[in-house]
């Protein structure tokens, strides 16, 4: 029997799958987009829509509860939220999602298959085989094959994850999950244990957090934690910090999680004091891992490392030319759009090599990566945090600036949290980025996209930016990096007239100056 032949073949529908499947298409590749579950993968329909669906309920539980009345609004009668009608609402969401990718593939001519994909062998020279197993059970041949199976959650064997009381991401998301649990214990306050422990707070339920490291969203920036942890006692959610937790057990009613202090080294737990926490529901939000089960690597020259495919970091090809590893899988940043982006990666690579196509080699470049949580605040970073920064000793200025400052952030009733920018002294370019407050995510943006070009600060200054907007938090900070933003009250850079020096240097080595041709007139101050 003859196998249909694909151009690309593509493993798993998530936002790095389906993502490389249309732009293949859209560059006139023979597509086959192989899914096991539901397009959308894990983003769409387990991680950061179905999480933000819920995170808009509770966001609006808050707002109404706190904020309406002074907004001019009165409610008669109890505010009461209904997790019933959240998850339906989510679930709507997700399953609109699905549809509009669904059209996508369709509209595009790519095939797609429902089943579980497995390599059977094969070369880059004569094409790798392909099986689906499952529903649209066949074989395909595939020239490039582009694996994108994402990661599930993590699993210890003593947390005794049930799914019943003892529960995973995959479980609270999915779609029958309505239980609103008295107390909740979360094991784990990274980026998704505080997502969903704010989700239950404004639900109703007790939050008990419990984190390894000394701090929770150990990653961002202490300033931006300690803001965050702020928020969480006003809102009563418990946080302990620097706990490990040994051993999670069911009992009829209750979960217990027995944990001692984290820093008491592993040969001496035993004999450790021990602090057992009690609640009704349990949700494990400890990392993920790869899946990279059932996929026929054993049939190829593909390696594994510590559980993830290895690639060419800049080509993102595995040691089995022509197969190539995008997104999760592959055991680098786990964020949707660094799926996506390595897709266009891929793709162009797995393109250029058949030959024949409008594209070219590409290599990967992370050096601005923009990323975001959806907690008790919006909080988003990108590029270098400060602590990282003094390790390398690499002198830097940073500009600040307090929502409570800005007049369009007061209309809003968002006045908590900040935006801080931290800049090279030396050189003006800024190297990284951290907010917390609304809208933060899209605040980031702005300074991801001025770090990518290479701009300074003077560059955000001399943009105008719209009033009454949130976009001028980052014209402040800016601004604020000079000790020259006009909102903030307190002056932090020592006297003026150094400043007016530094500040001219700081423009002569600004490229846009000397793009207009007016060195001259910066250096002699005029
Ligand atoms: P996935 O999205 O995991 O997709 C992989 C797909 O492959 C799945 O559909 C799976 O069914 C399929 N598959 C696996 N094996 C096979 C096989 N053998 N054959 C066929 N199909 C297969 N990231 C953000 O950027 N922002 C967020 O706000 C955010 N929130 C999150 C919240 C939660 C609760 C979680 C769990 C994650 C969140 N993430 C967020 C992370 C994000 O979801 C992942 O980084 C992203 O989904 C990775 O995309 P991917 O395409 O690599 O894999």
């Amino acid at each position: 029997m003859n196998e249909e032949m694909y151009d690309i073949v593509v493993i798993g529908a998530g936002p790095g799958g389906y993502h490389a499947a249309i732009r293949a298409a859209q560059y006139d590749a023979k597509v086959l987009l192989i899914e096991k579950d539901k397009v959308g993968g894990t983003c769409l329909n387990r991680g950061c829509i179905a999480t933000k669906a819920l995170y808009s309920s509770a966001s609006l539980i808050e707002n109404i509860k706190n904020h309406a009345f002074n907004y001019g609004i009165d409610i008669n009668g109890e505010v009461k939220p209904n997790f019933n009608r959240a998850v339906d609402r989510k679930n709507r969401i997700v399953n609109q999602l699905i549809e509009n990718i669904e059209v996508l593939i369709k509209q595009r001519k790519i095939d797609l298959s429902y089943g579980s994909g497995k390599l059977m062998g094969g070369s880059i020279e004569s094409a790798f085989n392909v099986k689906i197993e499952g529903k649209d059970e066949k074989i395909v041949k595939a020239k490039r094959l582009i694996i994108a199976t994402g990661s599930k959650p993590a699993d210890v064997p003593s947390f005794n994850i049930n799914h019943e009381k003892i529960l995973t991401s995959d479980d609270i998301l999915s779609n029958n999950f309505k239980t609103i649990p008295n107390t909740i214990l979360i094991i784990g306050g990274g980026v998704i244990g505080c997502e969903f422990a704010n989700i239950f707070n404004r639900f109703g339920s007790k939050v008990i957090i419990l984190e390894y490291l000394p701090s929770i969203i150990a990653m961002e920036e202490p300033s931006v934690a300690r803001e965050l942890k702020k928020k969480f006692r006003v809102m009563g959610i418990e946080v302990f910090e620097d706990r490990r937790v040994l051993e999670i057990n069911t009992t009829d009613s209750q979960v217990n999680a027995m944990t001692c202090d984290a820093n008491i080294p592993k040969d001496q737990v035993e004999s450790a004091e021990k602090r057992v926490f009690n609640a009704d529901l349990c949700l494990v939000s400890i990392g993920r891992i790869q899946c990279i089960e059932n996929l026929g690597i054993e049939n190829s020259k593909i390696e594994i490392r510590r559980g993830s495919i290895q690639v060419n970091e800049k080509t993102l090809e595995t040691a089995e030319k022509g197969i190539y590893a995008i997104g999760d899988v592959n055991g680098g940043l786990m964020l949707a759009h660094v799926a996506s982006y390595e897709a266009d990666i891929a793709v162009f690579n797995a393109l250029s090599s058949i030959g024949g196509f409008d594209t070219f080699p590409v290599k990967t470049d992370y050096t601005v990566i923009p990323s975001s949580i959806f907690t008790a605040y919006e909080i988003a970073s990108v590029g270098v945090k400060s602590k990282f920064l003094e390790v390398q000793d690499v002198q830097i200025r940073t500009g600040r600036f307090g929502y409570a400052g800005l007049g369009k952030a007061k209309c809003m009733g968002e006045e908590e949290g900040f935006l801080m920018m931290n800049v090279n002294e030396k050189t003006d370019e800024i190297l990284g980025a951290s907010c917390i407050g609304v809208a933060a995510p899209e605040l980031i943006s702005e300074i991801s996209l001025a770090m990518k070009n290479g701009l300074t600060v003077h560059e955000i200054t001399d943009t105008i930016h719209s009033h009454p907007t949130l976009s001028e938090m980052v014209l402040e900070a800016a601004e604020d990096v000079y000790g020259l933003s006009i909102h903030r009250a307190r002056r932090r850079i020592k006297e003026k007239i150094d400043l007016q020096e530094d500040m001219i240097q700081q423009f002569i080595k600004s490229e846009k100056l000397k793009k207009y041709g007016l060195v001259s007139l910066a250096m002699t101050g005029d």
